[in-house]
């Protein structure tokens, strides 16, 4: 089932979602969440976040999937809400996170974006930018304990972003791992996203479908809930296969790679398969990096 409302997804997941995104709330004896969405949406986050959590129990850690501006734009207020959260990455998210010009850049978009959704920034760009680092690196393999049972296992999930970690949730089976798992929007309606490397993008979804699944969270759009969770993953890998080969024909029968482009994007628009919903420009550089993947041998 597509779930894509507010609500509990297993015994100790919720879904909170704002505007823009679908976030994981995962809660124990403490609580975590799976990324942080845009700055304009913090606000509406912690507000359901709050709507959420039991009275005896903290938000004490943020778990980032990778370093793009619509993933970790809510880290600054999330901070400022609990004090003590702890950010966990991978190094070179934390990396990115550590350098200045790459906060300054995210910042802007930040602010397009607010400026899109008619709002004002209510951080400024230097406090914004102190606050939005990393405090703990962590590697596939590593696991967390939030009381009560609940275990956060970080695996390896490049191939949208090099950098890329995923989550596999237990005792509640749920696997979020960003766009790593491409996108969902209805029934035969999947699109990958392997821009960074198409290889590694399979061997992530080969080991997300080793996992025993029964939710996977979505980047943008809800959650996959029940029987259809490791059907998709299977869908995924079937339309990134025939994705990067419907893009190597065109390449090869001459098709020139500038008019690619702007041709799969009016198809996605065609059959509502934008990726990623209101980002126009990530949508397009993930489409533009699968076609240099197709491209590259
Ligand atoms: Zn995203």
């Amino acid at each position: 089932m597509w779930v894509q409302s507010d609500g509990q997804l297993g015994e100790d997941i919720y879904q909170v979602t704002t505007i823009t995104s679908s976030h994981l709330l995962v809660i124990g004896e403490n609580a975590a969440i799976i990324d942080t969405g845009i700055a304009a949406t913090a606000e509406e986050l912690i507000h359901k976040i709050n709507e959420v959590l039991p009275d005896d129990c903290r938000l004490s850690q943020v778990f980032l999937c990778h370093d793009e501006f619509d993933h970790v734009g809510g880290i600054a207020s999330l901070r400022k809400a609990y004090p003590g959260l702890q950010v966990m990455a991978s190094t070179g998210v934390a990396a990115k996170l550590a350098d200045p010009d790459f906060l300054r850049t995210s910042y802007a978009e930040q602010s397009k974006h607010a400026a899109a959704l008619q709002q004002e920034m209510t951080i400024p760009i230097e406090e914004w930018c102190s606050l939005t680092s990393v405090d703990h690196t962590i590697k596939p393999g590593d696991h967390f304990h939030l009381g009560y049972d609940v275990e956060i296992r970080v695996i390896d999930a490049s191939g949208y972003r090099s950098n890329q970690l995923g989550y596999y949730v237990m005792p509640d089976k749920c696997i979020v791992a960003a766009e790593a798992v491409g996108s969902y929007h209805g029934r035969d309606k999947s699109v990958p996203s392997f821009s960074d490397n198409f290889n590694d993008y399979m061997n992530t979804l080969d080991r997300i479908a080793q996992l025993d699944l029964s939710v996977v969270a979505l980047p943008h759009a809800g959650a996959i809930t029940g029987e259809l969770a490791q059907k998709f993953i299977d869908q995924i890998r079937e339309a990134a296969t025939a994705l990067r080969t419907n893009l190597k024909d065109r390449i090869n029968s001459g098709e020139i790679i500038d008019n690619i482009l702007p041709a799969l994007i009016a198809e996605w628009d065609l059959n509502s398969l934008s990726p990623d919903g209101p980002f126009a420009g990530l949508r397009r550089k993930t489409a533009e990096g699968m076609i240099r993947q197709a491209a590259s041998d």
